[in-house]
């Protein structure tokens, strides 16, 4: 039996199982279909919260942790598995400069380099913008991440780790004696259990429930598309109210997101598509003379204040989840993982485990890994 069963393939569980096992725990994944196929493939990489000022302050902490873990994670995975998840400080261009004051306040609060850009200063950092935006807020640190290829190297790197992974296994119930969980009950029959963390995204809601833990969880379709450019038409991360466009190295430009609660529903629309393009257009008129390569949908796990869910379960003490990321997993998932892995050992965490404990979620105790 493995020493760590998590339950969920996407970044938060993958990162989850790098952490640990990185750690010299034995650990297992459990996964319905294939990892990295939802959520965490369907987002766009901004390693940031969109509006950061607008966010209360334990996600902006943990954004903080992760922010600093991200470039370090991102160039040992490109190191040991040769797949570059192409971590790159692009920063971030933000039109909407009626909320300057609160982003200067935030941006001193916080530390962040962020300046106004007016004019010919606009259009030199981002040529490709449409001559009626002449003011922006730039952010020139914040990075993103091309999260297909940070799945498909956290993939590589679990095998390296010696990683079980079971796909195609779908998790239904959790089946304890007393305070422990002793086995999941699974689409493959009965699989016996020392510690379990619960990280399966929109879905995990529904899973926790079986447990008598209901947390208002609810899945979020968002919207994306990318349109196929040359290199460099775009430059920066540009947003404008609730749409954005993030820049590819190889030129590619994706354009995000909706966010439309239509329960687990996952299909595209063509009012979304068209909605989206229009937008990219508005911000970007050059976009007009590419085509749209692909439009997708994915299941963002949304919590009310976005602050994620990290802790141990009420009454099940070899039970943790991670869940609730909601617009912002793949930002958040080293500071998770390595707040899980202080959880899990019994270790001092960077950030206050108690602004993550909802509901009572954690009762502080769990017991110590073996091989941590
Ligand atoms: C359009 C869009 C744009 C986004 N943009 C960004 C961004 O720019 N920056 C950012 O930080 N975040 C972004 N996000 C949010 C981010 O993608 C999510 O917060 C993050 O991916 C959640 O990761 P997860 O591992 O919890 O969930 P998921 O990636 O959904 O993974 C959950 C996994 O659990 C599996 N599973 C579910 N139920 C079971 C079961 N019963 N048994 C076994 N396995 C199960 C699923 O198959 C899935 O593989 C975006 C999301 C979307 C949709």
């Amino acid at each position: 039996m493995h020493d760590l069963t998590i339950i969920g393939g996407g970044v938060i569980g993958m990162m989850i199982a790098r952490e640990m096992a990185l750690d010299g725990a034995s650990v297992e994944l459990l996964e319905r279909a294939e990892p990295g196929q939802e959520a965490s493939w369907a987002g766009g990489g901004i390693l940031s919260p969109l509006h950061p000022w607008r966010y209360p302050e334990p996600l902006l902490k943990l954004a903080a942790r992760s922010q600093q873990l991200f470039k370090a994670t991102a160039e040992q995975i490109h190191q040991r598995t040769g797949i570059d998840p192409e971590w790159r400080q692009c920063g971030l261009l933000i039109t909407d400069t009626n909320e300057k004051q609160q982003a200067i306040e935030w941006g001193e609060q916080w530390q962040t380099s962020l300046r106004s850009l007016h004019g010919n200063q606009l259009r030199d950092c981002e040529p490709a913008l449409t001559p009626s935006i002449t003011d922006a807020l730039y952010l020139p640190d914040i990075a993103q991440v091309r999260n297909p290829r940070l799945l498909a190297g956290l993939r590589a790197e679990l095998k390296l780790l010696k990683v079980t992974i079971h796909s195609q296994t779908e998790v239904n119930r959790f089946i304890s004696h007393g305070s422990t969980v002793t086995e999941l009950e699974t689409s493959s029959g009965k699989h016996p259990v020392n510690n379990v963390v619960l990280c399966a995204g929109a879905w995990g809601g529904e899973l926790l429930a079986t447990t008598g833990v209901n947390l208002p969880l609810e899945p979020v379709r968002g919207q994306m598309m990318v349109i196929k450019t040359p290199a460099n038409t775009i430059n920066r991360i540009v947003l404008s109210g609730s749409r954005y466009l993030i820049p590819r190295s190889d030129g590619r430009v994706l354009v995000g997101s909706t966010i439309e609660r239509t329960g687990f529903e996952k299909q595209t629309t063509a009012v979304a598509r068209e909605d989206l393009y229009a937008s990219a257009i508005q911000m970007a008129p050059c976009l007009a003379e590419w085509p749209i390569e692909h439009h997708w949908a994915g299941l963002r796990p949304g919590s009310p204040s976005g602050i994620p869910y990290i802790g141990v379960h009420p009454t099940l003490d070899n039970l943790h989840a991670a869940l609730g990321h909601f617009r912002n997993g793949l930002m958040l998932a080293p500071a998770t993982a390595e707040l899980m892995k202080s959880l899990l050992t019994r270790q001092t965490a960077s950030v206050n485990i108690n602004d993550y404990n909802h509901l009572n979620f954690s009762r502080g105790h769990n017991p110590t890994l073996a091989g941590s």
